[in-house]
């Protein structure tokens, strides 16, 4: 017998990665964690040129597929060149560098996914040729005015918790449409891993319903808000202790202008300075402050330990170059 494996890839198009998979039919004899590495045609995934159109996919996690049932699995991959070396747009090896280099800090990440769903061209609950209400009571809302895509939302969320995604939550968002998923707390990769994966459901899920779901930063111009990835990050020292909680917020601030450019494109679009962020061209940070680059969550000041939350990166980031660059600063400096 035989069962199917879903290969999932991240692809090289400019300037925001796209998802990609395919499917492989695999003998029963091959366990999960033996799946052989494979190819694809990186020509038409901005990823080779047409001569030498070549490249290869090598699983690095696996996961129940809540889809198909069974014994079907998804296959994250990573993509290699064919002298098996990492691909140029593998941003998951540069993480994985990082993150072993500072193993020891036992770094977590907690990701709020932000998104909106879209149908027939416009936001799912924009009425045709208009805007809804404004923003208001869609934030947590409940109630056919007010929320728009819930049958969608729990869906994903039942398919997450089957294919063990390390998913923490769901909510509603501030405009029509938009909803949120938080995933971790993980490390720098996986959580990287579970993210790209909980994306790919996400998408596959909404098609069922005829809708589709984008990662795009500011969806609908003008007074709504635009769509996120806080990124909430501590290491052991962060957990035990306040002194390493400030010094990772400074720490940030030293390289401020290099990580809002690696944050995901189209990033000076939301962060304006209105709704909820802190404009791109200054950081700041501060308890309970969600006009700043960087919050520290009330209760972590009042227990003096805990995390941070890195409010900057946009909904379309990619969680390996953020959480590899969040790692890089923060232990760097603590280690310096
Ligand atoms: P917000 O109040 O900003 O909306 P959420 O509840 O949506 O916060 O998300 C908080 C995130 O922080 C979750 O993903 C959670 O897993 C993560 N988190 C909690 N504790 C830690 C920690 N010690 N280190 C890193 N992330 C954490
Ligand atoms: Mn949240
Ligand atoms: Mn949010
Ligand atoms: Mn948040």
């Amino acid at each position: 017998m035989v069962y199917k494996a879903e290969y999932i890839w991240i692809d090289g198009t400019e300037p925001t990665a796209r998802l990609r998979s395919k499917t492989k039919i695999v003998k029963d004899s091959v366990s999960h964690d033996d799946l052989p590495i494979w190819g694809f045609d990186g020509s038409s995934t901005n990823q080779a040129p047409g001569d030498n159109s070549d490249c290869v996919l090598k699983p690095v996690a696996v996961f129940p597929d809540p889809i198909r049932g069974g014994d079907d699995v998804l296959v994250l991959c990573e993509v290699l060149l064919i002298d098996m070396t990492p691909h140029p747009t593998n941003s998951r090896a540069k993480a994985a560098a990082i993150a072993e280099k500072y193993a020891a800090d036992e770094c977590w990440f907690g990701i709020e996914q932000e998104y909106t769903f879209f149908k027939d061209g416009r936001p799912l609950g924009f009425p045709v040729g208009g805007f809804p209400a404004p923003q208001g009571f869609y934030y947590c809302g409940v109630g056919a005015d007010e929320v728009f895509g819930r049958e969608v939302v729990e869906a994903h969320l039942e398919a997450c918790i089957e294919a063990g995604i390390e998913i923490s939550g769901i909510n509603a968002e501030v405009m029509p449409g938009q909803w949120e998923f938080q995933v971790g707390p993980l490390g720098t990769v996986e959580v990287g891993d579970h993210l790209w994966v909980a994306r790919w459901l996400l998408y596959r899920i909404a098609e069922e319903f005829g809708i589709s779901a984008t990662v795009d930063p500011k969806p609908v111009k003008g007074d709504w808000n635009g769509a996120g990835c806080h990124t909430n990050f501590s290491t052991k020292a962060m957990r035990e202790g306040y002194d390493a909680i400030i010094a990772a917020c400074e720490a940030l601030g030293t390289r401020a202008d290099e990580h809002v450019k690696a944050y995901g494109a189209d990033i000076e679009h939301r962060l304006t300075g209105a709704h909820e962020t802190a404009p791109w061209t200054e950081y700041s940070y501060g308890v309970s402050n969600r006009g700043a680059s960087v919050r520290i969550p009330w209760q972590v000041a009042v227990d003096k330990k805990g995390y941070i939350e890195d409010r900057r990166p946009n909904a379309n980031m990619d969680p390996y170059v953020v959480c590899g660059m969040i790692t890089d600063t923060i232990c760097g400096a603590a280690a310096s």
